[in-house]
């Protein structure tokens, strides 16, 4: 089965937070299961640099404005085909902002150009390749089956992800003239919505089946208070909306074979954990004052419950706990955690940034992973907490209330808890968690007991993916 996947942010060539490495993985992931994927990204900067000496294999004569071409490489077992058009991705910024943090301008057209670009190559005529499926991810690429619809691959089945729909490329009506539609587009049955252009809700309803990172989010988002204003939209397609869990790069999230890592460790080898954690206190400065060192990696954002947590740092450390933050954001949370580490030297240290490496050692030197968020589709840090024995602690929702076995009575008494869930989302809901924690943590033994329990869980893609693969053989059925 020949499948094209298309994406915005693909790991490790551009990554600004899951999603890419969802798309990083999944080609891998699925390739036991009979699948070759193939996955088209845009040619940012870092990724023409990345690939130099790339195949053109194909092209467009005027894509939104200038031509532009196809490049064919394989990067790191990934058969990756690049869009090269730099009058949409030669900029100085990130793939959607630029340095001062603001949109790009013509954002609606950058990513229509991905869009229309996958159409065109499902369609056949554009490289010497035509995929049997085309799998897109979030607003970005969900233009793709509404181009597809009113084109040559109007009979080629089509999957969008959605990882957060939170995020909807939503653009004023006066760009709808630009997307190179037909009028019949501008209406309730695509990309209309209240009267602007909506890529994601185009999307949802062209794609031939929806799927979403978790079970749980799957639920949530047909409810007004996650569904952002499409929950109806997706109510109407809930006998094609299917929640599949994402799993983690087992190979390069492996605490026995992490090069970021101190000492490299196992379930079975747990203490060795200690060179991580002096590793990470050093790097933040903390002093050597017992208790659990609680860490963040995570955008600073009101989603992630940053806020929430700001709120009961000065609690934390009263309890005798640490807190090291790595993650950028709201410039307001930012400063409210450099008031925090400030307020408390060698007991909270935040690092303001993207560190990839660091990232790793966090997991392997701090006790337990804070995730406060108030809506989480899936979420990965969890995952790699638990593969790390980094105690996740998560609010109960989306795919944290799917991956963590809550610590409680029970499930201690069974052996099979792998961390602790919370809710309401507030300061006293994770005041209350945080009692829990400390409570546990003093217990070294039955603590030590979930960290190997979270160790040996499954976060693979193997059933993922197998899911994913089902999905294709059915589609491919139908069409
Ligand atoms: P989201 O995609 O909503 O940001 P996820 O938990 O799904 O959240 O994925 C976040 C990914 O980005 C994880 O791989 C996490 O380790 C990584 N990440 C987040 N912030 C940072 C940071 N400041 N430095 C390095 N990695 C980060």
């Amino acid at each position: 089965m020949q499948v094209l996947s298309v994406a915005s942010e693909v790991f490790p060539l551009v990554k600004t937070g899951g999603l890419a490495d969802v798309a990083g993985a999944l080609p891998g992931a699925l390739a036991p299961h009979g699948v070759t994927m193939r996955t088209l990204m845009p040619g940012y900067p870092a990724v023409m640099r990345a690939i130099e000496g790339a195949k053109v294999v194909g092209g467009f004569p005027n894509l939104f404005g200038a031509p532009a071409s196809i490049l064919a490489v394989d990067h790191k077992g990934l058969d990756l085909l690049v869009l090269d058009a730099p009058h949409l991705y030669d900029r100085d910024g990130g793939p959607y902002m630029d340095r001062a943090g603001r949109d790009y301008p013509d954002n609606f057209r950058r990513f229509a150009g991905l869009s229309l670009a996958a159409a065109e190559i499902a369609g056949g005529d554009v490289i010497d390749w035509k995929p049997d499926i085309v799998h897109v991810h979030d607003w970005q690429a969900a233009l793709t089956p509404v181009y597809m619809r009113f084109g040559a691959a109007h009979q080629t089945p089509s999957v969008l992800t959605i990882h957060n729909i939170a995020f909807q490329g939503l653009f004023g009506p006066n760009v709808f003239p630009e997307l190179a539609l037909p009028p019949e587009a501008f209406s309730v049955d695509y990309v209309e919505y209240y009267g602007n252009v909506s890529f994601m809700k185009g999307g949802l309803k062209t794609a031939w089946a929806v799927t979403t990172v978790s079970p749980s989010y799957a639920q949530e988002i047909l409810t007004p208070e996650f569904g952002m204003g499409l929950e109806g939209l997706l109510a109407a397609r809930l006998s094609t909306l299917h929640g599949i869990v994402n799993g983690i790069d087992t190979d390069i999230w492996n605490p026995q074979t992490d090069a970021n890592l101190k000492t490299t460790y196992g379930p079975s080898g747990i203490k060795k954990r200690e060179a991580n954690r002096q590793a990470l206190s050093a790097r933040f400065g903390f002093d050597l004052t017992p208790g659990p060192i609680f860490c963040v990696v995570s955008r600073l954002t009101l989603q992630k419950g940053m806020d929430v947590l700001a709120e009961v740092i000065d609690d934390l450390v009263e309890a005798g706990g640490k807190l090291a933050v790595l993650g950028s954001g709201d410039q307001v949370l930012e400063a409210a955690f450099l008031s925090a580490a400030a307020r408390h030297p060698g007991r909270v240290g935040i690092v303001i940034g993207y560190d990839e490496p660091l990232s790793h050692l966090m997991q392997a030197g701090s006790d337990a992973i804070l995730i406060p968020s108030r809506f989480e589709p899936c979420g990965l840090t969890q995952l790699y907490g638990l593969r790390y024995g980094c105690v996740p602690v998560v609010a109960r929702t989306g795919g944290l209330a799917d991956t963590i076995i809550d610590a409680n009575e029970a499930a201690l008494a069974a052996g099979v808890a792998t961390g602790f869930q919370f809710s309401p989302v507030t300061a006293d809901g994770l005041r209350q968690a945080l009692r829990r924690v400390f409570a546990l943590y003093h217990d070294t033994k039955a603590w030590n007991r979930m960290q190997v329990q979270g160790m040996k869980s499954d976060v693979s893609w193997d059933l993922s993916a197998g899911r994913y693969a089902t999905l294709y053989s059915r589609l491919l059925a139908k069409g």
